[in-house]
Protein backbone atom coordinates (compact mmCIF):
# COMPACT_ATOMS: atom_id res chain seq x y z
CA UNK A 1 0.00 0.00 0.00
CA UNK A 2 1.33 3.40 -0.89
CA UNK A 3 2.32 5.55 2.04
CA UNK A 4 2.95 9.57 1.93
CA UNK A 5 5.91 11.46 2.19
CA UNK A 6 7.73 14.49 3.18
CA UNK A 7 10.31 15.80 0.84
CA UNK A 8 12.57 17.78 2.91
CA UNK A 9 15.29 20.20 1.61
CA UNK A 10 18.23 20.47 3.43
CA UNK A 11 20.11 23.29 4.61
CA UNK A 12 18.07 26.15 5.63
CA UNK A 13 14.57 23.33 6.08
CA UNK A 14 16.47 20.75 8.28
CA UNK A 15 19.63 22.63 9.30
CA UNK A 16 20.77 25.99 9.59
CA UNK A 17 22.30 27.01 6.68
CA UNK A 18 25.28 29.93 6.41
CA UNK A 19 23.96 33.00 5.05
CA UNK A 20 26.03 35.34 3.59
CA UNK A 21 24.67 38.24 1.76
CA UNK A 22 21.73 37.23 2.25
CA UNK A 23 21.82 34.16 0.51
CA UNK A 24 22.17 30.68 2.09
CA UNK A 25 24.85 28.18 1.67
CA UNK A 26 25.67 25.00 3.33
CA UNK A 27 27.75 23.62 6.16
CA UNK A 28 31.24 23.24 5.22
CA UNK A 29 32.53 21.69 8.57
CA UNK A 30 30.80 19.01 10.53
CA UNK A 31 30.88 21.47 13.73
CA UNK A 32 28.93 23.61 11.53
CA UNK A 33 25.89 21.60 10.77
CA UNK A 34 22.97 22.45 13.19
CA UNK A 35 19.60 21.26 13.61
CA UNK A 36 17.25 24.76 13.43
CA UNK A 37 14.23 24.77 15.99
CA UNK A 38 11.58 21.93 16.56
CA UNK A 39 12.86 20.06 13.42
CA UNK A 40 13.29 16.51 15.50
CA UNK A 41 9.77 16.73 16.56
CA UNK A 42 8.17 17.62 13.62
CA UNK A 43 10.25 14.56 11.94
CA UNK A 44 9.32 12.30 14.65
CA UNK A 45 5.48 13.25 14.32
CA UNK A 46 5.44 12.98 10.47
CA UNK A 47 6.91 9.74 11.03
CA UNK A 48 4.33 8.54 13.79
CA UNK A 49 1.72 9.53 11.07
CA UNK A 50 2.79 7.56 8.88
CA UNK A 51 5.14 9.65 6.34
CA UNK A 52 7.97 8.83 4.92
CA UNK A 53 10.94 11.09 5.34
CA UNK A 54 13.00 11.66 2.38
CA UNK A 55 15.58 14.36 1.99
CA UNK A 56 16.39 16.08 -1.36
CA UNK A 57 18.89 18.22 -1.69
CA UNK A 58 20.94 20.29 -4.33
CA UNK A 59 24.62 20.38 -3.57
CA UNK A 60 26.16 22.09 -6.30
CA UNK A 61 29.38 23.16 -5.10
CA UNK A 62 30.32 19.41 -5.40
CA UNK A 63 30.10 20.12 -9.07
CA UNK A 64 32.19 23.66 -9.08
CA UNK A 65 34.83 21.50 -6.95
CA UNK A 66 34.97 23.69 -3.13
CA UNK A 67 32.58 20.74 -1.41
CA UNK A 68 33.81 17.25 -1.22
CA UNK A 69 31.70 14.87 -1.99
CA UNK A 70 32.57 12.62 0.79
CA UNK A 71 32.03 15.25 3.00
CA UNK A 72 28.30 15.75 2.05
CA UNK A 73 28.00 12.04 2.45
CA UNK A 74 29.24 12.17 5.90
CA UNK A 75 26.28 15.37 7.05
CA UNK A 76 24.11 13.44 5.03
CA UNK A 77 24.51 10.14 7.01
CA UNK A 78 24.48 12.27 10.44
CA UNK A 79 21.26 13.93 9.57
CA UNK A 80 19.31 10.71 8.50
CA UNK A 81 20.85 9.51 11.74
CA UNK A 82 19.82 12.48 14.62
CA UNK A 83 16.21 12.85 12.17
CA UNK A 84 15.51 9.03 11.46
CA UNK A 85 15.09 9.78 7.89
CA UNK A 86 14.40 6.71 5.24
CA UNK A 87 17.31 8.47 2.81
CA UNK A 88 19.03 11.55 1.70
CA UNK A 89 18.79 12.40 -1.91
CA UNK A 90 21.85 14.08 -3.34
CA UNK A 91 21.93 16.36 -6.74
CA UNK A 92 25.65 16.97 -6.94
CA UNK A 93 25.44 18.71 -10.62
CA UNK A 94 25.23 22.35 -11.83
CA UNK A 95 22.88 23.85 -14.45
CA UNK A 96 25.36 23.43 -16.78
CA UNK A 97 25.06 19.23 -16.33
CA UNK A 98 21.45 19.37 -17.61
CA UNK A 99 21.06 16.39 -15.15
CA UNK A 100 17.62 15.71 -14.21
CA UNK A 101 17.51 15.54 -10.43
CA UNK A 102 18.81 19.28 -9.82
CA UNK A 103 15.17 21.14 -8.40
CA UNK A 104 13.87 22.91 -9.47
CA UNK A 105 13.22 19.31 -11.80
CA UNK A 106 11.61 16.54 -10.11
CA UNK A 107 13.82 13.82 -10.45
CA UNK A 108 15.22 13.23 -7.28
CA UNK A 109 11.09 13.16 -6.04
CA UNK A 110 10.20 10.99 -8.79
CA UNK A 111 12.78 8.57 -8.28
CA UNK A 112 12.68 8.14 -4.44
CA UNK A 113 8.88 8.19 -4.41
CA UNK A 114 8.93 4.80 -6.89
CA UNK A 115 11.90 3.59 -4.11
CA UNK A 116 9.28 3.74 -1.27
CA UNK A 117 5.81 3.24 -3.15
CA UNK A 118 5.18 7.04 -2.15
CA UNK A 119 1.56 8.25 -3.04
CA UNK A 120 2.67 11.62 -4.23
CA UNK A 121 -0.86 13.35 -4.02
CA UNK A 122 -1.09 13.00 -0.12
CA UNK A 123 2.81 13.85 -0.01
CA UNK A 124 4.27 17.36 0.27
CA UNK A 125 7.42 19.03 -0.45
CA UNK A 126 9.11 21.65 2.28
CA UNK A 127 12.15 24.25 1.03
CA UNK A 128 13.26 27.33 1.54
CA UNK A 129 14.25 28.50 -2.01
CA UNK A 130 11.85 28.87 -5.13
CA UNK A 131 13.81 25.53 -6.54
CA UNK A 132 12.16 23.69 -3.97
CA UNK A 133 8.73 24.88 -4.18
CA UNK A 134 8.96 24.12 -8.26
CA UNK A 135 10.01 20.83 -7.80
CA UNK A 136 7.45 19.37 -5.53
CA UNK A 137 4.50 21.13 -7.81
CA UNK A 138 6.08 19.56 -11.41
CA UNK A 139 6.03 16.41 -9.23
CA UNK A 140 2.67 16.37 -8.02
CA UNK A 141 2.97 16.96 -4.21
CA UNK A 142 1.65 19.86 -2.25
CA UNK A 143 3.86 22.07 -1.04
CA UNK A 144 5.27 24.04 1.56
CA UNK A 145 7.28 27.24 1.55
CA UNK A 146 9.48 28.44 4.83
CA UNK A 147 9.92 32.06 4.08
CA UNK A 148 13.55 32.40 6.22
CA UNK A 149 13.91 35.82 4.56
CA UNK A 150 16.71 35.61 1.70
CA UNK A 151 17.56 38.58 -0.67
CA UNK A 152 15.89 36.08 -3.57
CA UNK A 153 13.63 35.52 -5.42
CA UNK A 154 10.26 34.08 -3.88
CA UNK A 155 8.61 30.94 -5.21
CA UNK A 156 5.27 31.54 -6.98
CA UNK A 157 2.33 29.92 -5.40
CA UNK A 158 3.34 27.41 -2.48
CA UNK A 159 0.28 25.83 -1.42
CA UNK A 160 1.58 27.17 2.56
CA UNK A 161 4.18 29.54 3.62
CA UNK A 162 5.22 29.03 7.00
CA UNK A 163 8.49 30.60 9.00
CA UNK A 164 9.52 27.09 10.25
CA UNK A 165 9.31 23.09 9.60
CA UNK A 166 7.59 22.31 12.38
CA UNK A 167 4.43 25.10 11.77
CA UNK A 168 3.50 23.59 8.76
CA UNK A 169 3.40 19.31 10.39
CA UNK A 170 -0.34 19.95 11.18
CA UNK A 171 -1.15 20.82 7.67
CA UNK A 172 0.98 18.66 6.39
CA UNK A 173 -0.55 15.96 8.36
CA UNK A 174 -4.28 16.80 7.91
CA UNK A 175 -3.78 17.43 3.76
CA UNK A 176 -2.62 13.81 3.72
CA UNK A 177 -6.11 12.37 4.66
CA UNK A 178 -6.73 9.49 2.33
CA UNK A 179 -9.95 9.87 0.10
CA UNK A 180 -13.08 8.75 1.52
MG1 LIG B 1 17.47 25.01 1.27
ZN1 LIG C 1 21.55 16.39 -10.71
Amino acid sequence: MSVPAAFLDRDGTLNAPVVINGRPYPPESAEELQLLPGVEAACAELSAAGFRLICITNQPDIARGTQDPAFVATLNARLKELLGLDEVVTCPHDDADGCSCRKPKPGMILDSARRWDVDLSRSVTVGDRWRDVEAGRSAGTRTVFIDRGYAERAPAGPDLTVVDLKEAVPWIIATAEPPR
